[in-house]
């Protein structure tokens, strides 16, 4: 009886196992035509000065209308995108496409001016030999200035594979490209290559941000993270920003800019444009 009800067990398990693999499998292949479909879309998370309150740039996220299971956030697809390699071609659209309506929102010039267009960056487009031609042909054909376009790269992306990390960072440096750490503080916990690589921006993490209102403790931990950026002269973004409070202790412990819920949830690029228009303008 026991063995009977084991047997069975296993084949539940199995089938249930076969389910979810199917449904893995359809989901990249779905994804294969995802962009011929113009089914990818790029919303925008506006990037906040602290101290002014002004909205200075933008962070382009990329989302999935998926013909039957409407949308999908990257943390569903974008490690099947990574694992396919489907992040080269998906990850080059999406610079192009969010350099293209940067420039236009900058066209505006009745408006506030966006000063940063932030894109993440992928640790197969960091490793993918294409990636500084490409990139260069992306500033030449859009017209972007290089040096309002920063890249976001994450803390395990460059200790993987270190020196071609550093290699290829060095050459987007010299294309005159900003690049920014990610998720600061999540993925290793030596700082060492903080010095080894080019970085203009650190992104504290939103665990740490969300951490500060339960003690003091994490207070301090948020303010040693923004007095090394300082000391090691690159900007410092706090992500995740979800109350008033937090967003005025930032303020106060020096933090230069914010992105968060308390600001603004990442929204398609006709939100921003309308976000735009609702700015004061200041000069
Ligand atoms: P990320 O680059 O750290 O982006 C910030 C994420 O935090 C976004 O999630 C954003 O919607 C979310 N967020 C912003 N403010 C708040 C807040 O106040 N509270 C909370 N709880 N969350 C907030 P999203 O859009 O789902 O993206 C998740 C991750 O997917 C990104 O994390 C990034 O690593 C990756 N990703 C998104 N777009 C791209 C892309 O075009 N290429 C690559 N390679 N990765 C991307
Ligand atoms: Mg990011
Ligand atoms: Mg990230
Ligand atoms: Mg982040």
């Amino acid at each position: 009886q026991a063995k009977t009800n084991g047997i069975s067990q296993i084949f539940l398990f199995d089938r249930a196992l076969h389910a979810a693999l199917a449904e893995r499998w359809q989901l990249e292949i779905d994804l294969r035509g995802a962009l011929e479909r113009h089914e990818l879309i790029l919303h925008y998370q506006p990037i906040t000065a602290l101290p002014t309150g002004q909205m200075v740039g933008v962070e382009a996220l990329l989302r999935w209308h998926h013909p039957q299971r409407g949308m999908i956030l990257p943390n569903e697809f974008i490690h099947l995108a990574e694992e396919s390699g489907l992040i080269v071609p998906i990850g080059f659209w999406a610079l192009e496409t969010a350099c293209l309506q940067f420039l236009a929102w900058q066209a505006d010039y009745s408006r506030p001016r966006l000063q940063v267009l932030s894109v993440n960056l992928s640790a197969r487009q960091l490793a993918s030999p294409a990636l500084v031609q490409t990139l260069g042909e992306i500033i030449q054909r859009t017209g972007i200035n290089p040096a309002q376009l920063e890249l976001e790269i994450t803390e395990s992306m460059v200790i993987h594979g270190f020196e071609l990390a550093r290699a290829q960072l060095g050459a987007i440096k010299n294309l005159g490209v900003k690049l920014a750490i990610d998720d600061f503080g999540t993925g290793y916990s030596s700082l060492s290559y903080l010095h080894h690589f080019p970085l203009d921006t650190l992104k504290v993490d939103r665990s740490f941000v969300n951490a500060m209102s339960d003690g003091s403790r994490n207070v301090e931990i948020v303010r040693a993270i923004i007095m090394l950026s300082q000391q090691l002269a690159m900007n410092v973004i706090a992500e995740g920003i979800e109350t008033i409070e937090e967003a005025a202790t930032l303020r106060d412990l020096g933090c230069d800019y914010g992105q968060g819920y308390h600001f603004s949830r990442p929204m398609t690029a006709p939100d921003i444009t309308s976000w735009l228009h609702s700015q004061p303008l200041s000069l």
